[in-house]
């Protein structure tokens, strides 16, 4: 392997130890601690279990976390409800509605009905709006974004005039990246599923974003020599070898693009811990912009 290792983990280790210690003074000063409800609709697995990482990741700082679960078949008028409790909620600085919501639930009504003073996942449309207006400043950046840019910058000294490709278009990832690379002076290229000589683009990338939720589809032969790579992708391939039967890998393929990359982030252990310490600090953030 050439490229060099991006650490998420340990970076994020870092931000998760700097934030509590801040909260830690909160408290000795006799402040409240900041809260972060999560709300909870249905039984996909997989959320279940990244609820329970950012509530043990809230724990771990020493934030205190709210956790409410719906039935799979709670009605938009009951999800709805429950959130506009939770911005009444003193105690309550940041809610974290866990997403995607089942089928038959609008999930943009419900983002809408989050207070944007608690929307610690950024992804209220006021939000992200600020985020692609020139001059206007979102009161929350989306975490899994944020997650990305930090790495980028302390991997390189200026993110000015590089050549960003962001390989995905979704409102969560690939659309926030692009605006906050923008921010950050790259000039940005969004592919998706309709992009044609996806390869070719892809290869002119100093800064390579994958947001496609496609094991391994970044090869060697697509990624410039010496490009600053981060995976998103988080996707589970069946590994018989492995005791679980599954094991997951990214959008690039690691092995052979830390052979040309020049640095890369590995999954697990990038870009993932990265998502919940930048949830942890908005939810400090929120506590701290609400005088606690
Ligand atoms: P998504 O909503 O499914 O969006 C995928 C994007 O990729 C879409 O814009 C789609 O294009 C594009 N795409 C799909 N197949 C493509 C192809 N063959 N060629 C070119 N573009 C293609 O996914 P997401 O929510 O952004 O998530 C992306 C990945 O990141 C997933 O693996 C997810 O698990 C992971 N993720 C990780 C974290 C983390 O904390 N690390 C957080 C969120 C998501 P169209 O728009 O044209 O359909």
């Amino acid at each position: 392997m050439t490229a060099k290792l991006i650490d998420g983990k340990a970076t994020s280790e870092r931000i998760r130890a700097e934030i509590k210690e801040e909260v830690s003074a909160m408290l000795a000063e006799g402040r409240q601690a900041p809260g972060l409800a999560t709300v909870l609709v249905g039984e996909n697995a997989a959320s279940q279990v990244y609820v329970r990482m950012k509530q043990k990741a809230c724990a771990q700082a020493g934030i205190e976390s709210f956790g409410y679960t719906l039935p799979e078949d709670a009605t938009q008028e009951e999800v709805e409800k429950l959130v506009e409790e939770l911005n009444d909620d003193p105690k309550v600085d940041g809610i974290l509605v866990q997403l995607p919501l089942p089928a038959g639930l609008d999930e943009e009504k419900v983002l809408n009905t989050v207070s944007l003073n608690k929307d610690v996942d950024g992804f209220h449309p006021v939000n992200i709006g600020r985020l692609a207006q020139k001059g206007r400043e979102p009161l929350f950046i989306p975490c899994t974004p944020h997650g990305v840019i930090y790495l980028l910058k302390e991997t390189l000294p200026s993110l000015e005039g590089l050549n960003a490709v962001v390989l995905g278009r979704s409102n969560i990832v690939g659309m926030p990246v692009a605006l906050l690379l923008v921010r950050e002076n790259a000039t940005v290229t969004i592919c998706h599923s309709r992009t044609k000589d996806l390869k070719e683009v892809v290869s002119q990338a100093d800064i390579l974003i994958a947001a496609v939720g496609r094991p391994e589809m970044v090869k060697k032969d697509w990624v410039k020599p010496g490009a600053v790579v981060i995976d998103v992708g988080i996707n589970r391939v069946e590994a018989p070898e492995r005791k679980r039967g599954y094991k997951l890998v990214g959008d690039v393929a690691f092995e052979e693009v830390s052979e040309v990359a020049g640095a890369v982030t590995p999954v697990p252990g990038g870009v993932g811990p990265m998502t919940i310490a930048m949830l942890l600090r908005n939810t400090l953030r929120s506590a701290k912009l609400a005088g606690k």
